[in-house]
């Protein structure tokens, strides 16, 4: 039997309390919270999405939603930075056909705690994730990959690369996921991460030079281009998710918002500024935005795990795009409202606020982006594939 829904989400609740007390700091310093990923390991919850049979703790999409949505409470970093494990081990998890080597796969993160990470994004592609510059050449019983990622969030702390790469010499083309252990001769890790938000999240460059695989290690291989059911799954996940720890920023501005404007009292006002009417309309305004992210992405969620043929093909696609595209955006607009509400001890450092309204913002940038979400909603609503030519 997998943990309760409460069980999960209350050991989310209780990790967010004690990454909270560090996130500050490692924003501030750009450094990554090692502690905070063996905490992880200790409680299983790198393992949140494994069966338990394999020493997981067995959370569906919406568990996992819902602690994540918790985690990121705490530090929105450490919570994105985790997902990019998470994500594609519960997609992997929904459709496990129970091979030997899946099994083994799963015991190595459930019971193994290894860590999972990096890979698809690149400079050449950005967030297309279809298409990739990083290139694997079959050599007997290897392939020979090539190519440098970008935004490999947890770096420091990965075993095992997923490197998505696209098969050289193949028609059509196909694309794959190369699992490559840490120290394969060919990696290394170059230390780009300074960035304006997320910045505990480590997330430095890979570089791929002749990295020597065996075949073996490529999973997942599929053709380039058309929207899937593994595409569907992966999406599902990852913008579920994606729009869950967006959201839980916005709901750590929103308790330091109801916080702050309960106490905070100029001396030229009889009340502190929460009994001010703009102050209470910025935060229902916060309030309803985050209800309406809840709603959707936890209301898809709950649909696919009770009918996953209910998401089939580019409309299934926008359905789930649509949970992180709304979702993400609403946090950007929620925080500014609670940012308005503050006034200007938001942008001082000694408070959280600031912190919030940086790390917000990455969230419309993760796939799909708002320019393709846009696209893709539009035209499923408008009855045109996104195959069609010509494009525009
Ligand atoms: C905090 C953080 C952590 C991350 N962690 C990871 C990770 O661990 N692993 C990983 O692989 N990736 C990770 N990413 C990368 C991320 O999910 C995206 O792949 C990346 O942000 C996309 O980069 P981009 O916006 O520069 O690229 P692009 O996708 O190229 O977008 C640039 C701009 O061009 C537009 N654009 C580009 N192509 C098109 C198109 N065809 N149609 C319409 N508009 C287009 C976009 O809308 C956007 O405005 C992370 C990102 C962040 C911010």
């Amino acid at each position: 039997m997998p943990q309760s829904r409460e069980t999960l989400v209350a050991l989310a609740a209780e990790l967010a309390a004690d990454f909270a007390t560090r996130a500050a700091e490692h924003d501030l310093n750009n450094t990554f919270p090692v502690e905070n990923v063996q905490r992880m390991k200790e409680t299983g919850y790198t393992a949140l999405v494994i069966p338990e049979e394999h020493g997981g703790l067995g959370a569906n999409l919406v568990d996992y939603a819902l602690c994540q949505e918790q985690l990121a409470q705490g530090c929105g970093a450490t919570a994105i930075a985790i997902n990019m494990h998470l994500f594609g081990l519960g997609s992997m998890v929904e459709r496990a056909a129970g091979t030997p080597e899946e099994r083994l796969f799963f015991e190595t993160i459930g019971r193994g705690r290894q860590i999972l990470g990096g890979g698809i994004s690149e400079p050449e592609t950005g967030g297309d994730w279809g298409y990739f510059a990083t290139k694997a050449r079959r050599d007997g019983e290897f392939y020979v990959l090539n190519g440098r990622k970008t935004f490999t969030s947890l770096s420091p702390v990965i075993d095992l690369f997923m490197v998505m790469a696209t098969i050289e010499g193949e028609t059509p083309l196909r694309s794959a996921t190369f699992v490559i252990p840490r120290g394969t001769p060919g990696l290394e890790l170059v230390e780009t991460w300074n960035a304006m938000g997320m910045r505990a999240t480590a997330s430095h460059d890979l570089v791929i030079k002749d990295v020597r695989v065996p075949a073996l290690a490529m999973a997942d291989a599929r053709p380039v281009g058309p929207v899937d059911e593994n595409a569907i799954s992966l999406f599902t996940w990852f913008s579920v998710s994606v729009a869950a720890v967006y959201t839980g920023i916005a709901l750590a501005a929103l308790k330091f918002t109801r916080e702050f404007t309960g106490r905070y009292k100029p001396l030229t006002l009889p009340r502190p500024i929460k009994y001010l009417p703009g102050i209470q309309f910025a935060v229902a305004e916060a309030e309803a935005l985050l209800a309406q992210s809840r709603a959707l992405y936890l209301g898809i969620a709950n649909e696919y795990l009770a009918n996953r043929e209910g998401f089939k093909g580019e409309a299934g696609l926008a359905r789930v795009v649509t949970a992180k595209y709304a979702a993400t955006n609403n946090a950007v607009r929620a925080v500014d409202y609670c940012m308005e509400a503050v006034g200007a001890h938001g942008i001082m450092k000694k408070f959280p606020m600031e912190r919030y309204y940086r790390d917000v913002r990455a969230g419309v940038n993760h796939p799909l982006s708002n320019a393709r979400a846009r696209e893709l909603i539009g035209k499923c609503s408008l009855g045109i594939s996104l195959a069609e030519t010509p494009r525009w």
